[in-house]
This record gives C-alpha cells, sequence and structure tokens, in this order.
C-alpha cells in the first residue's frame, strides 16, 4: 500500500498533539493548547488602561482607567483587545510562530485572540499591521494576516490584507525605546485603499509599547476610517 494512502489512517489512530509542544492533547475541549501549556498563560488582569490595555500588574484594585502614557500622549485607536499577558507558553508559541517557521500556529493563537473580543465589539473590517515586502519574501508570510484571516473566518468579518502598506523596510525594534521606535517608523506606512466610514479592528500578534499600532492607526483615520481598535494576542507590560 502507498504511504500517502497510509499516513491519513496513521495520523488518525495516534493520540492528537498539542500544537504548542507536541504533549498529549487528547481532551482538546475548548483550549487551543494542552493543559500543561495553558497552565502558563495568564489572561489580562482586570485592572487594565481603558484605552491601551497596559496591565496594571501592582495594582490592588479591579480599575480600568487610563495610563499616564494615554494621558499625556493619547493614541490614535480608541480600544485595546489582549487576550493575555505576554509570557509563558504564550510567547513561547507566539515567538514560534512569528520567527521559527510555524504559520500553523495562527488558528490556536486566533483562537487565544478571539476570547477577549467582546459580543459588543462593533467592528466592519479586520486590518492586519503590513510587513515590509522584503521581510515577507524572508518570512514568507506575514503572521498578522494569518490571525486577521483566521478571525475572519470564525467572525465572517471581511479581512482585508492591502489596506495597510509598509512602504520601507525598518530595523529590529525590540531595543528601542518607544521615542526611538516611532522616530524609526515615522512615514512608514501608508493607506492603499479607500478605509472611508470603516470601523476597524487592527490585529497584530503582541503589542508592545503599542507605537506600531498607534502609528498604524493615525494613517487609517487620516485616510477616513471611522474608527480604530485594536485587537491582539498578546500584551507586554511596559519594559
Ligand atoms: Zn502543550
Ligand atoms: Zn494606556
Amino acid at each position: 500500500m502507498k504511504l500517502a494512502v497510509v499516513l491519513p489512517w496513521l495520523h488518525r489512530l495516534l493520540p492528537p498533539a498539542c500544537p504548542l509542544c507536541g504533549g498529549d492533547f487528547s481532551v482538546p475541549a475548548a483550549d487551543p493548547f494542552c493543559f500543561r501549556c495553558m497552565a502558563t498563560v495568564v489572561p489580562l488582569p482586570a485592572a487594565q488602561c481603558s484605552c491601551c490595555a497596559l496591565p496594571f500588574l501592582a495594582s490592588s484594585t479591579q480599575d480600568t482607567h487610563l495610563c499616564g502614557r494615554c494621558i499625556q500622549d493619547p493614541p490614535a485607536y480608541s480600544a485595546t483587545h489582549a487576550a493575555a499577558l505576554y509570557e509563558g507558553a504564550l510567547q513561547t508559541a507566539i515567538r514560534h510562530f512569528k520567527f521559527h517557521q510555524r504559520p500553523n500556529l495562527d488558528r490556536p493563537l486566533a483562537r487565544v485572540l478571539s476570547t477577549c473580543l467582546p459580543a459588543s465589539l462593533d467592528v466592519d473590517l479586520l486590518v492586519p499591521v503590513p510587513l515590509h515586502p522584503a521581510r515577507l519574501r524572508e518570512r514568507t508570510y506575514n503572521q498578522a494576516w494569518l490571525l486577521a484571516r483566521e478571525l475572519g473566518r470564525q467572525s465572517s468579518l471581511p479581512v482585508s490584507p492591502d489596506v495597510l502598506i509598509k512602504c520601507r523596510a525598518t530595523e529590529p525594534q525590540l531595543t528601542l525605546s518607544a521615542r526611538q521606535r516611532r522616530e524609526n517608523l515615522r512615514g512608514v506606512f501608508v493607506v492603499n485603499r479607500d478605509v472611508k466610514g470603516r470601523k476597524i479592528l487592527l490585529v497584530d500578534d503582541v503589542m508592545t509599547t503599542g507605537v506600531t499600532l498607534d502609528l498604524c492607526s493615525q494613517v487609517l483615520l487620516a485616510g477616513g476610517a471611522r474608527r480604530v481598535e485594536i485587537g491582539v494576542v498578546a500584551r507586554a507590560p511596559l519594559p
């Protein structure tokens, strides 16, 4: 018998594996990863910035209010929906998804993201944060686009991967401060489609300083979008 015929059957006989660690996933239930991985996923605390979802990790209250940075320099987006803290298995999954050629993590990570979207969410278009074409050729896929596509499948909302374009390659930003990131990204994003009156959910894998998402929101609003909200899998506390 040919291997191509046997393999799908062999796959069915083996216990399902966690898409992240490969461990036993025989009781998948509603979780996107196995219980060992899920045990390290920390949902965002209720105490968080009401605009950028910055977690108030040392807060003793459950209050949401604006963080100091959003008071001083309000972002262009009006709300942020983030599922969990950028740590543990979720951080590992996002790094594998982004840097280690694991595009198949799109579905479980989109499921994590969808858990934080409120039923009252009022958007009519999903837009992924773009990659520069050179980086896209290198990576072969844009992880934000894969996430947005999965969210679109789950929610039946349209997804436009080419609304935003990154027209200049930039250096990796991991070591840059928020101010340096802003300088580094000035004029980099442009709107490529008519977005007049659209209510947009801007999708990315992780929010750190939020500078990229703010600049993308600015150009979408300047292009006529009515409102921009952010949807990310994970939120990093400020460094
Ligand atoms: Zn696992
Ligand atoms: Zn904030």
